[in-house]
């Protein structure tokens, strides 16, 4: 089934308790905080659900359809199109909705390719996922994810003797229905728009803190769950021009909280083992199907960064000086770099699981660690050729409602290439880019969504042909000859 925007709208009124400090939201569909990030999704529905997109977004299996990233490849080409659908989603929020509904589908649909690792674990445990995965596909939802300890306690060594409550999150009663939940994990993105959140671990835990390894599925109005959002970027916003980023883009982010929450035990995917609970990710597709869409979104974002580079270069009347040239020489250089890293893991693709097709894992996580380590430098560039033009327009494009103020503002702000309004909303959307709370937000999206650098690039080590490299060094050295 392809759930189109409205039916997702009104899903999202399901009771589910979310908080903006102590406020507590009745209707994010209608909330002045959420409306629009609520419509941006919906139209992300409505988008992939268009007929004229149909193959490209959506693919059919024993008569259904279903929404393209939940499709286990078989084939490159399968990846391939899968892909396409992903680059579809991205392009339409410009690569700023990070967790947009195709993310945590690629965790599940990662995991529904490798079920025997679960059941070795406890047998029943790959049937729970396949189900649930059969479940979330049919009905098209959006999942969020709550994979991280809370920061700051992750070892309870590190505060041993402090006499505080426990908050990670854990199995702290459990019966023959199935388990019960307290404590809090950081940080669902995208968990105000969602249907659905996946607890779990993408971070190691030690062995014997196995009640944390706790995995599972639960709606989101599950009675004793609630989302503390931080500050909503779209409220106390003028109009849509003074923010055009913020105004429509916050995909949200919130700490889930679980007071005494109960998870039957269809929904519960591995229990009571600290080891696996990150394991499972890495020895299934599961965190490569989500982190190549992250990859994916970041090069359409990076579409929208080197061409608003550009305008902002040609406004400034810079467009045709040589250094601003090498400039922006580089950011398409570096455009380009993503993108050839994103078709490489597509072309280098493994057969991994057996009979399963995967994106590269080595170049999906080089990617990862390359967006990591390049997205401020990005931004910083664009900020450089911006210079102090956004702190120069008006606050609000409101000026144009009053006639005298318009009149001045239209004479003086505007230059031969480029009305007055126009080029505000190109320097709004400039700042909403580099220096608003959304930009400083993205600035933190982009270095820790998968995980601190070292948990980046540890992926990356683990994953080196290591025996390879040394053969290389070593083959070298044995042809040296030994000294006489
Ligand atoms: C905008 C945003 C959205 C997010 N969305 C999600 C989401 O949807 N789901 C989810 O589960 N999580 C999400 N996260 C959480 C994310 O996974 C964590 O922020 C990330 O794992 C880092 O953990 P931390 O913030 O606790 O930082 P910490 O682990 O406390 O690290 C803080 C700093 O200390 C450094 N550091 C830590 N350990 C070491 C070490 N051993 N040696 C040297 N330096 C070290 C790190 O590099 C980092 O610079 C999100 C985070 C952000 C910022």
């Amino acid at each position: 089934m392809l759930v189109s925007g409205q039916q997702k709208l009104d899903r999202m009124r399901d009771g589910r308790v979310i908080m903006i400090g102590a406020e507590r939201v009745e209707d994010v569909t209608t909330h002045p905080a959420f409306k629009n990030g609520a419509q941006t999704i919906a139209r992300l529905y409505d988008f992939k659900r268009d007929p004229s997109r149909r193959d490209l977004m959506s693919y059919e299996e024993d008569g259904e359809r279903f929404s393209l990233h939940w499709l286990r490849c078989r084939t490159r080409e399968d990846l391939q199109r899968r892909m396409g659908s992903l680059r579809l989603m991205a392009q339409a929020t410009y690569g700023l909705v990070g967790r947009s509904p195709d993310h945590v589908a690629g965790t599940v649909t990662g995991l529904a390719m490798n079920v025997a690792l679960l059941d070795k674990l406890r047998d029943g445990f790959g049937r729970n996922l396949l189900a649930y995965y059969e479940y979330a596909r049919k009905n098209d939802l959006y999942l969020t994810y709550a994979v991280t300890p809370p920061s700051g306690i992750k070892s309870k060594v590190i505060f041993a003797g402090e006499t505080r409550d426990d908050p990670v999150l854990r199995v702290v009663r459990e019966d023959a229905e199935g388990v019960v939940l307290s404590g809090m994990k950081m940080l669902a993105t995208g968990a105000v728009y969602a249907d659905e959140v996946w607890i779990g671990n993408l971070t190691a835990i030690a062995p014997e803190a196995s009640a944390q390894s706790i995995t599972c599925a639960i709606p989101l109005n599950t009675p004793g769950v609630s989302f503390w959002a931080r500050e909503p970027f779209g409220r106390h916003r003028g109009q849509e021009a003074d923010y055009p980023l913020s105004h429509r883009y916050d995909e949200t982010d919130s700490v889930l909280v679980c007071d005494e929450a109960k998870v039957p035990w269809s929904r519960v995917f591995l229990h009571d083992n600290g080891e696996y609970s990150r394991r499972i990710y890495i020895e299934s597709p599961a965190n490569c199907y989500a982190n190549h869409q992250s990859n994916v979104r970041f090069h359409a974002k990076m579409g929208l960064i080197v061409g608003l580079a550009s305008r902002v270069a040609e406004a400034n009347a810079l467009g045709k000086v040589p250094a601003v040239r090498e400039l922006l020489g580089r950011l398409a250089a570096l455009e380009a770099t993503i993108g050839g890293l994103v078709a490489g893991q597509i072309e280098a693709w493994e057969n991994w699981p057996e009979g399963w097709a995967t994106p590269n894992r080595r170049i999906m996580y080089a990617a990862l660690n390359w967006c990591q380590e390049h997205h401020s430098e990005i931004i910083d560039i664009l900020r450089t050729l911006i210079g102090g033009v956004p702190l120069q327009m008006p606050a609000s494009i409101d000026v144009m409602g009053d006639p005298a103020l318009r009149d001045r503002f239209e004479r003086w702000w505007g230059t031969p290439s480029l009305n007055a309004a126009r080029r505000l909303k190109l320097y709004k959307l400039a700042w909403d880019l580099t220096g608003s709370e959304f930009a400083g937000r993205h600035q933190l999206y982009e270095k820790f969504y998968a995980g601190t650098s070292q948990i980046v690039r540890n992926q990356s080590d683990r994953e080196a042909p290591w025996e390879l490299f040394h053969g290389i060094v070593d083959g070298l050295i044995d042809n040296v000859p030994d000294g006489v």
